[in-house]
């Protein structure tokens, strides 16, 4: 039999086996016997991993005698040698090699040659398989291909049968078995306790030998296919952002999707006989194992994107398209993401979502904001997640301080415990702000709106006894949906969101989609233009453009607000006749309604976003057409610093406690005095304490915020003397070389008002 007719009967008949009702133990037995067999080796013996000691389970041609009872350590031998390098071994005289050791009791003296490769799980050894020949011979190409693959089946068989101690089956160490603490950027503020659920959950693989080699050929070439018009969409989508990291991420993904030699080794894995998942995998395996080689950081992030990819393929391969909200999720999910889109995010049950740890993220991205809308606690930019963190294992997230706790220890766990049921009841004590009104020590009130975006929102509004809602982002809408809303669907929202807020305002911001927030049936449009979609066509200018969507809206909101006020903000706004245009759609559809005989609002207020910083500059033309203005800062930064608000690089970068910025805002306040225009912040700035000190001391009266944060901003409200605040910021913005954030900290630590 020639070597390659000989690897295909080792695979032939471990298909069998593999698929046989043996228990495990048995299945090792006949392994080592058709590799025997089949290579003509006198030996084949399959050592495993058992309480950090490589025991012999399953040998042909040794003493049987000392199946279970002969053990050495990582390290040992040629075995152990190999289980410690993971690497594999091929000498035509083992004694020649260095790390042989003799071991009596197995009687292998009479062997010449050895070739071992490991078997590995998760990029660790977790045993080993080896065959030995009498006469001195070395094993060929594939034959060593033969015993790699079966040493693959052999862990799945490992992983998924208790052979072994659970923990080591799945070769993990310490590191990945014990408490740990990962730590990360405060994204959302908060506490959650739960289990982790990968965002896009590990293909196990069932069926690793073919039955029709063409057929699993074709299943490969068409996920390829698939895969690289995913990757192609997904850099044509602004949801993944642009810029930075992600487009390295994606130029990345591009070369591994597009690479020949990828495929290629994959199919050549897939004529070995195995099904496209196993080929994928083994390949995986291959290159893990060279990688482990290679100790340079770079090449050990772009195999991430690689097993980020060859993840994405065997999902394709095995059908398995959706994530892990479309799987029955867990009650206490802590969702585990390299990064998600708003849209992806609110695909998830919000109850039963306890928190989310992102590899990436920034933030002011609107997954964020959809997270904090949530009220789900986020950190981002947490390093080792996936060494660390394994599917199903208990976490502990503290957003607040930026960690979470992998795998607790009781009494870790109860501690945690105890703060959670102490932050609750001090969410208890914001609750019972909420009949109380916000006036400063001095007197002012001050408007403190919520930010909405979801008819479930809805309830906060009354929980936090907020003034209304000063920002409804009527894109979430659209985000979740697969088509375009139609206009009664819209109108019901509308209304539904209308009755909620009972005689309090509700500011309807007009569709700002675009950007990072990619719907669907728009994204090729958005793609063919734009290469910055945050400065692209997105908000305003799509929907003036996309006139039809403009008047739906217009129609619906106008609809739905029949017999009361209604109010209508423009998303980025860049120039005053775009005001002009988007509010002649508004007329006309009045008009139409008019027409109609239709019910119409009582009166409309028609509003501006301040976005883009060019329109500061021509407030003198606009503001005579507005009844109120809002000022994103989340946009506004943005463009103020250049920096992309969704790029992880730059999260930590810019402050908005910075002088550049609230100089800005100043400036902006003291044009507008006089106009009679309500002038207001709405971005996510407000919500935060020293930065909304910062706003109420040059002159901001209205913030509209996260619910979550409307609590704590009316108690920090009570506590100001507006006169006093105004005085030491006008004298620290005088100064460009203060530091605000300290300067500010240190007035409210004097007062007593507590920060974050
Ligand atoms: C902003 O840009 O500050 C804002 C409130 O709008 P969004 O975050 O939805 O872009
Ligand atoms: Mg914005």
């Amino acid at each position: 039999m020639t070597a390659a007719a000989a690897a295909r009967q080792i695979l032939t008949r471990l298909t069998e086996v593999m698929a046989s009702r043996m228990h495990a133990q048995a299945k090792l037995d006949q392994v080592v016997e058709i590799i025997g067999e089949c290579l003509s080796s006198e030996v084949c013996s399959i050592y495993l991993l058992r309480e950090g000691m490589l025991e012999l389970f399953a040998t042909r041609g040794l003493n049987q005698s000392a199946v279970h009872v002969t053990r050495m350590a990582i390290g040992e031998g040629l075995t152990g040698a190999i289980a410690q390098k993971v690497e594999t071994l091929n000498l035509a005289e083992a004694k020649a090699h260095p790390d042989f050791q003799y071991r009596p009791e197995t009687g292998e003296e009479k062997f010449h040659s050895f070739a071992g490769v490991p078997i590995v799980y998760r990029a660790r050894a977790v045993g080993v398989l080896c065959v030995q020949h009498v006469e001195p011979r070395r094993y060929e190409e594939v034959e060593i291909e033969a015993l790699q693959t079966t040493a693959m089946v052999l862990s799945e068989l490992i992983a998924n049968a208790e052979l072994v101690d659970e923990e080591e089956a799945r070769g993990l160490t310490q590191e990945q078995t014990g408490p740990q603490t990962l730590t990360g950027l405060t994204l959302v503020k908060g506490l959650g306790a739960g289990h982790a659920v990968y965002h896009q959950p590990r293909v196990e693989i069932t069926q690793v030998m073919a039955e029709d080699t063409e057929a699993e050929r074709q299943r490969v070439y068409r996920a390829f296919d698939k895969m690289r018009e995913q990757i192609d969409t997904l850099a044509s989508q602004a949801e993944f952002g642009a810029g930075g990291e992600h487009e390295e991420v994606l130029e990345t993904y591009k070369m591994f999707a597009y690479d020949e030699g990828w495929s290629r080794r994959i199919n050549e894995a897939i004529d070995s006989g195995l099904t496209a998942e196993a080929a994928i995998e083994r390949v995986q395996q291959h290159t893990r194992m060279r990688m482990r080689e290679i100790d340079d950081p770079l090449l050990a992030d772009r195999m991430h994107d690689l097993e980020d990819l060859a993840n994405r393929l065997v999902r394709i391969v095995a059908g398995q398209v959706g994530t892990a909200a479309s799987q029955g999720l867990r009650r206490d999910t802590i969702l585990i993401a390299r990064n998600l889109g708003p849209a992806e995010l609110l695909e998830y049950d919000k109850r039963r979502l306890k928190g989310v740890i992102l590899e990436e993220g920034s933030l002011t991205a609107h997954v964020v904001i959809v997270a904090r809308a949530m009220n789900v606690p986020v950190i981002g930019r947490a390093k080792g997640v996936r060494t660390t963190i394994r599917e199903g294992d208990e976490i502990l997230l503290d957003a607040t301080a930026g960690n979470a706790i992998i795998r607790p220890l009781p009494q870790v766990a109860d501690a945690f415990q105890a703060r959670f049921a102490k932050s609750r009841e001090k969410q208890a004590a914001y609750a019972s702000l909420r009949d109380v009104e916000p006036f400063t020590r001095c007197g002012t009130r001050i408007q403190v709106m919520m930010n909405a975006g979801l008819r479930d929102d809805m309830s906060a509004l009354a929980m936090t006894g907020a003034d209304g809602v000063g920002l409804f982002r009527t894109e979430f809408q659209f985000l979740v949906s697969a088509t375009l809303p139609q206009r009664e669907r819209q109108t019901r929202l509308y209304r539904d969101v209308l009755d909620a807020a009972g005689d309090k305002p509700v500011i309807f911001r007009t569709v700002d989609i675009g950007g990072d927030k990619s719907v669907p049936y728009l994204a090729s449009e958005i793609a063919a233009q734009d290469e910055n979609p945050a400065m692209g066509w997105r908000a305003l200018r799509l929907a003036l453009e996309r006139e039809g969507l403009m008047k739906i809206q217009a129609r619906s909101l106008l609809e739905a607000a029949g017999g009361r006020s209604l109010y209508v903000m423009f998303p980025m706004v860049s120039e005053p006749w775009e005001f002009d245009a988007a509010k002649a759609v508004f007329d006309e559809q009045l008009a139409y309604l008019r027409a109609q005989k239709k019910l119409l609002p009582e009166r409309i207020l028609f509003g501006a976003m301040l976005e883009v910083p060019a329109l500061a500059e021509v407030l003198d033309l606009l503001l005579p057409k507005l009844s109120f203005l809002s000022i994103g800062t989340n946009d506004l930064t943005q463009f103020l610093f250049a920096a992309d608000r969704a790029n992880p690089k730059l999260a930590e970068r810019y402050d908005w406690l910075s002088t550049s910025i609230l100089r800005f805002l100043r400036r902006v306040m003291q044009n507008a005095v006089g106009s009679g225009v309500d002038i207001g912040v709405c971005g996510e700035m407000g919500g935060r304490r020293l930065e909304a000190l910062a706003l109420m001391g040059i002159g901001y009266r209205r913030l509209s915020i996260t619910p979550a944060a409307v609590g704590p901003i009316k108690e920090l409200v009570r506590k100001v003397d507006l006169a006093e605040l105004t005085a030491a910021m006008t004298g620290w913005l005088a100064d460009p070389s203060v530091n605000l954030r300290k300067e500010l900290s240190a007035w409210a630590d004097a007062r007593d008002i507590e920060y974050d």
